[in-house]
């Protein structure tokens, strides 16, 4: 059996070395020559620690190889994966126009037996959708199956999470399909639910809301512990250590962004909305989420009696450790309100950067910390890179106009922060 993965970016690259790992011959597809030419030379365009190697090692040992010839690849491989972008549209809906393209590929080349396998995260009834597409792009009928398997990686940690998943959902509708769906995941040590593909389609909704839902909790509660002088980082452990809660997810800071949470919950909402369905909390969620940084500007623009002129050093821009990836970041939003109120922005990330072309005036990118915290009214670290912890912070307090450090993931140490002579302020924490 031979397995075509449609779409290589963050999620079909780690799924196409994974699959290649367990000993799968495995093709990688991308409508993008240059990500397919930089692939195949064993050298990955995006930042996520581990995969490299990964890739080089796969590519020596002849398991997977890149194209982006879509006919043949289509024509001499047996599951399709499709691995492409949902991105939002202004209404808050999933655009499935890349998935539709990738079936109407698949409906035009195929020419015997498929199953046909959405890892992208789609609306529920998807699923139904695709079939459609497929069979009205066929010449001459050939059989197909489609499966819901929804992808639950964490970018950051992606290779981890796709070797040693919590679990895999299938979403079939046929013994043949299950088969071979279970046939391709019978080296994984974990669960394997098989269900119907539109609940497989809800799931991810429903588990990425879920997520999302315990960030802005915590991010109100940090809220009221500012009000309260009560330290979250001890409410955090405390209800966490409930094993009914459990602590991920729950540490207060800057809002959630990325790829998915605030997509997903948008189209959730759309969902839900075109069903006559309110879904409060969610609402809530996205509106705590999307004030995040705002109430955090708000602490801080007192303290420094505006921002108008005021030099801030922005610390990360990726919207978590381990990753380049700034689609939805909170620093996206930092940089806007800032900027709109005429501070000059500096900024460093280990991995990320902003395109060249979108560096508005007043914002500068430095290569480091310590170039951008020199001459600073104030740090707001944004994202917690391990490496923020390790400055010297002793040496870098002499280097700024004034020693004041919003820490907007509570990853400093508050105590020694302030034994330093910092006025330090974490979200919730002091
Ligand atoms: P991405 O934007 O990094 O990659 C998508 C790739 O698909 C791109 O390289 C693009 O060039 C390619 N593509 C688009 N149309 C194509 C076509 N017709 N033929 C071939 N290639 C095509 O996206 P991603 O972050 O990997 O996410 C993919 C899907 O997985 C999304 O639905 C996302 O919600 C979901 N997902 C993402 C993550 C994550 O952490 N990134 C985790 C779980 C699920």
């Amino acid at each position: 059996m031979k397995l075509l993965i449609i779409g290589t970016g963050y999620v079909g690259t780690t799924t196409a070395l994974v699959f290649a790992e367990m000993g799968w011959k495995v093709t990688g597809l991308d409508r993008d020559h240059k990500k397919i030419e930089q692939l195949s030379q064993g050298s990955l365009y995006f930042f996520e620690q581990g995969l490299e190697l990964q890739l080089v090692k796969q590519l020596k040992e002849g398991n997977l190889s890149f194209t982006s010839d879509t006919k043949m690849a289509i024509r001499q491989t047996d599951v399709l994966f499709i691995c492409v972008g949902t991105p939002s549209r202004s209404n808050g809906s999933a655009d499935l126009k890349y998935i539709k393209q990738v079936a109407e590929d698949i409906g035009r080349y195929m020419n015997s037996y498929k199953l046909i396998v959405i890892k992208s995260t789609v609306p529920v009834g998807t699923n139904e959708k695709m079939k459609k597409w497929i069979q009205s792009s066929q010449k001459t009928p050939q059989p197909f199956d489609v499966v819901s398997n929804p992808e639950f990686l964490r970018e950051g940690n992606a290779l981890h999470d796709t070797l040693y998943p919590d679990r895999v959902v299938i979403g079939a509708s046929n013994e043949k399909a299950i088969k071979i769906m279970k046939e391709i995941y019978r080296t994984m040590q974990c669960p394997v639910i098989i269900t119907a593909p539109r609940t497989a389609e809800m799931i991810k909704y429903a588990a990425n809301a879920f997520l999302a839902t315990k960030i802005s909790y915590i991010n109100e509660m940090a809220r009221l512990c500012d009000k309260l002088d009560i330290n979250v980082l001890d409410v955090s452990r405390g209800i966490g250590l409930d094993t009914r809660i459990g602590q991920s997810f729950l540490q207060a800071g800057s809002g959630y962004g990325g790829s998915c949470f605030p997509k997903d919950i948008a189209a959730l909402l759309h969902t839900a909305k075109e069903l006559d369905i309110k879904l409060s909390i969610l609402e809530k969620v996205t509106a705590v989420n999307e004030s995040q940084q705002r109430y955090i500007l708000d602490q801080i623009r007192p303290i420094l009696k505006g921002f108008h002129n005021k030099t801030i050093s922005l610390l990360g821009l990726s919207f978590k450790p381990g990753t380049d990836d700034i689609r939805d970041a909170p620093s996206l939003r930092f940089i806007q309100s800032l900027l709109s109120e005429n501070a000059c922005i500096k900024v460093h990330d280990p991995v990320a950067k902003l395109p060249l072309n979108s560096y508005p005036k007043g914002l500068q990118q430095c290569d480091t910390p310590e170039q951008s915290i020199i001459q600073a009214d104030a740090v707001i670290i944004c994202t917690n890179w391990p490496l923020y912890r390790e400055l010297d912070w002793t040496q870098l307090k002499g280097s700024m106009k004034r020693p004041f450090i919003y820490d907007g993931r509570n990853m400093l140490d508050a105590e020694e922060m302030k034994a330093l002579g910092y006025h330090y302020q974490g979200i919730g924490y002091h």
